[in-house]
């Protein structure tokens, strides 16, 4: 089965990739594509935003189109950044961005989760298939490690002594939103895998 990653995002495209490559679809990007502006991500819900993305460039491609649509929840902040975590604070550098919430979160309780809807959208089909998925865990008192992007240094997954960005690849996708997301999805698709 060829799949499109339905996302412009390097850091997920990798990580996608890394989490798929035990399943049998070859995946294909955008940049093996003409040009496309991105949708408007208006959507109320995640899943809402990822079946924009996977209807936007599921057209633009004619493939069956894979969509994530993922976020940081913090509980001091009311839930944000949560849906626009990429458009939270434009002004602001990702490290920057991490240290804002922070010292807004500062002696207020401390739970956060990652959320990722993973969809899978066919061209020709109304039916999608999809996965909410969550990760627990705290902020972290300071940001740290430089592995994964965007909010991963102050995210403390439960269960870990380190930060998202201090695990490997394989310790992040075997804990994060987008692992237990897409392993989600993919259990619909391939009910029965190969033993
Ligand atoms: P989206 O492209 O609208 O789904 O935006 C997702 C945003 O949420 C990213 O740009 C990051 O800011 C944040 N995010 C999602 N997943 C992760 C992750 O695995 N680690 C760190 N930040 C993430």
């Amino acid at each position: 089965m060829k799949l499109l990653l339905a996302t412009a995002n390097r850091h997920k495209i990798e990580e996608i990739s890394e989490i798929l490559a035990a399943y049998p679809v070859q995946l294909v990007d955008l940049r093996d594509f003409p040009p496309v502006d991105s949708p408007e991500e208006n959507g109320d819900s995640y899943y809402a935003n990822a079946l924009i993305k996977a209807r936007f460039y599921g057209a633009h491609t004619g493939l069956p189109a894979l969509a994530d649509d993922s976020g940081l929840e913090v509980d001091a902040l009311g839930g944000a950044p949560g849906l626009i975590s990429a458009r939270w604070e434009p002004g602001l550098s990702q490290a920057q961005k991490n240290l804002q919430v922070l010292e807004r979160a500062r002696g207020k309780p401390q739970g956060a989760r990652f959320r990722c809807c993973s969809l899978l959208a066919y061209p020709d089909r109304p039916e999608v298939v999809f996965c909410d998925e969550s990760c627990e865990g705290t902020l972290a008192a300071e940001p740290r490690g430089v592995g994964g992007f965007g909010y991963d240094p102050i995210f403390m997954p439960d269960g870990s002594a380190v930060s998202m960005a201090e695990l490997s690849p394989a310790e992040k996708h075997r804990l994060s939103h987008r692992g237990r997301s897409l392993r989600g999805l993919f259990a619909q698709l391939f009910p029965h895998p190969a033993s």
